[in-house]
């Protein structure tokens, strides 16, 4: 079992969070005018990159979401932090 920091509750086990989306990703704009193909691109279609990847996930004890940077091939979490905007 490996254990997340939650920037809000601290240390938890994995099994109390969720993936969410990669960070960074924008979204195109605007929405009307971009083709089918590439809007479910968008949606559904992740770089899941070997190495260092940030992600944004969600706690679902306390519903906040986050930025966690970890290695995918070694699951070291390099730094977790919450999402600009929120000061918590
Ligand atoms: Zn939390």
């Amino acid at each position: 079992m490996q254990i997340f920091t939650c920037p809000f509750c601290g240390p938890r086990e994995e099994t109390e969070f969720h993936f969410a989306a990669e960070a960074g990703k924008h979204r195109p704009e605007p929405a009307e005018e971009i083709s089918d193909a590439d809007w479910a691109d968008y949606l559904y279609l992740n770089d899941a990159p070997k190495g260092a990847a940030r992600e944004v996930w969600v706690h679902a004890t306390c519903g906040e979401f986050f930025v966690m940077t970890r290695d995918t091939v070694t699951r070291e979490i390099t730094n977790v932090t919450a999402l600009p905007g929120r000061d918590g």
